[in-house]
């Protein structure tokens, strides 16, 4: 799970596998959800290899403001700013994470109920 050469999300960071880059910058890049759950189901994605939150570096602060400045910026853009969205992380076994690479999700469009991805 926390293989990177292995990893399906440093293939699309790094080109291998092709992707809808909808915003990159030098810490982080997003792409839609291959399975959308929400009308808006984004993710995004540091560069490096990071398993999880648990798994961060001391000096993430700016892959972390570069996190959220795009969850800012992509939500103005696909227009859920107003409406509301949600910002999803999972965390490992028990939070539900499938893909051993930190990735937040940005859900919006609809009323979501409850609480995760739906
Ligand atoms: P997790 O459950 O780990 O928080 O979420 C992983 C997410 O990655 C899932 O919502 C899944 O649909 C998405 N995903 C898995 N593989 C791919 C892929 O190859 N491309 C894209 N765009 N999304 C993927
Ligand atoms: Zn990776």
């Amino acid at each position: 799970m926390s293989d990177e050469r292995d990893c399906v999300f440093c293939k699309i960071g790094s080109g291998e596998i092709p992707s809808d880059m909808l915003r990159r910058d030098d810490e982080c890049f997003a792409i839609r959800d291959i399975n959308p759950l929400a009308p808006t189901h984004l993710l995004i994605i540091p560069t490096r290899h990071i398993v999880n939150t648990s798994a961060l570096p001391d000096d993430s602060d700016r892959l972390l403001g570069s996190m959220f400045a795009a969850a800012r910026e992509l939500a103005e853009r696909e227009g859920v700013a107003e409406s509301g969205y949600r910002l999803i992380i999972n965390q490992g076994t028990d939070g539900g994470q499938e893909v051993g690479h930190l990735h937040m999700h940005l859900l919006g469009g609809k009323r979501l109920r409850g609480l995760g991805l739906g």
